[in-house]
């Protein structure tokens, strides 16, 4: 697993656990990842659109709840830093749980889809009637491609991990998108071909 790497951040008193950016809060809850993306901006800096996502110190379940507040005028919660919060899991589905009960806001986590090799088992079960959406990046067509991208520790096998967690999320969660960050365009029909072939929906983000 990549190292809980430190990059260039301002220092501020208050870490920003949750964010608005449109109609949907992100919840920032861990800077880990099992990937280290290459393309990745936090490798220089933790800003996304203004906020400063760097955590000094993961935030525990009180935490994330307090920033979450009482929050008005959203559509959705979406479980999104510059980390793979299902690394997380555990507080991710207490978390999830707490604002179905509260709110009842749809949730939607945004993963790089290597959760089940991460913990070693299926983890979609233990997302059903918790998560709404989940989107997953692809962000190539190939084991190669995506070893070179992502630089997954599981080497050339982290891409079918990937095909197959879209697969078990297919079954569970009512909308799966696999997604591709533009920055490699001739690779996107390959990428839509692969999404298409799973039966999920396709997604291009754009680079920051
Ligand atoms: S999985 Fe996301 S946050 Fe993690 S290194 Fe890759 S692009 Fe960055």
């Amino acid at each position: 697993m990549s190292e809980y790497i430190k990059a260039t951040s301002p220092t501020r008193d208050k870490p920003i656990l949750a964010y608005k950016i449109g109609d949907s809060l992100y919840l920032n809850i861990t800077n880990r990842c099992s990937n280290t993306c290459i393309f990745c901006p936090k490798f220089e800096d933790y800003n996304l659109l203004g906020n400063d996502l760097f955590l000094e110190v993961e935030p525990t379940f009180e935490e994330v709840m307090a920033a979450i507040d009482e929050p008005t005028g959203i559509a959705e919660i979406v479980f999104c830093g510059f980390g793979e919060s299902l690394i997380r899991l555990d507080l991710v589905i207490r978390i999830a749980r707490e604002i179905k009960r509260t709110f009842g806001y749809p949730i939607r986590i945004n993963t790089d889809g290597q959760a089940n090799l991460f913990h070693g088992r299926n983890i979609i079960p233990e997302l059903t009637g918790l998560v709404d959406s989940i989107s997953v990046s692809l962000n190539a067509s190939d084991a190669a491609s995506y070893l070179q991208l992502s630089n997954t520790p599981f080497g050339l096998d982290g891409f079918r991990g990937i095909c197959n967690f879209i697969i078990d999320a297919k079954k569970e969660i009512p909308i799966v998108i696999a997604s591709v960050v533009n920055v490699h365009g001739d690779d996107l029909d390959a990428c839509r071909k692969i999404a298409e072939s799973l039966g999920v929906l396709f997604k291009v983000r754009e680079f920051k």
